[in-house]
């Protein structure tokens, strides 16, 4: 199968991380526990909530992203089950070296990266049919929404900031972790 993976929030911790960060540097008390999305989080809209990740890439880099728990195992099994694994993520190009270093330390045996054009942001579907991609994983359920559209099976990985949104989808599934993510792979694989 041909499965694609979201980067941040699936593969990559980065909303703890850039709380982190911005509790630090505008002295707040941000609980991502408790996050919607950043827009709201920050109550900025998109563009200036925009702003604050590219702040949080420029100065804290992303190196000290870790990854998501369970990840790295899994996406091992994964590829050790022949499957073809590309990360799908619409993070800021202007980080794409670093991103790339990232991966190749925590997911190495993923050889295939897609950055998709910013400003295409919401148009991942795209990206997912001309792949001819079998499963996606995301944890923004615009995304999963808009993939899911396309006739493409989407697994939504739990996170703190979608569990309030009801989302009834008949190619749409929840993962409460990435344990889950790989049982539904594997049921669908054999
Ligand atoms: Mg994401």
């Amino acid at each position: 199968m041909i499965i694609s993976l979201d980067l941040d929030g699936v593969l990559a911790r980065l909303v703890s991380e850039f709380a982190q960060f911005m509790n630090l540097k505008y002295n707040l008390n941000l609980d991502p526990k408790k996050w919607r999305s950043i827009e709201e989080a920050l109550n900025l809209k998109r563009r200036e909530a925009d702003k604050r990740v590219f702040e949080f890439y420029q100065e804290n880099g992303v190196k000290k992203i870790k990854p998501v728990d369970g990840s790295i195992e899994a996406v091992k099994e994964l590829i050790k089950m022949g499957n073809r694994v590309i990360v799908l993520t619409s993070r800021s190009k202007l980080v794409e070296n670093e991103t790339r270093e990232w991966l190749q330390i925590y997911f190495p045996d993923i050889k295939e990266i897609l950055i998709t054009d910013y400003e295409k942001n919401g148009r991942k579907f795209d990206y997912c049919k001309e792949l001819r991609v079998d499963f996606h994983v995301d944890d923004y359920s615009k995304h999963a929404i808009g993939i899911a559209e396309q006739g493409i099976e989407v697994i939504m990985l739990n996170q703190p900031w979608n569990l309030h949104e009801e989302i009834n989808h008949p190619k749409i599934q929840r993962a409460k972790d990435w344990n889950e993510i790989v049982q539904i792979l594997k049921a669908r694989a054999s």
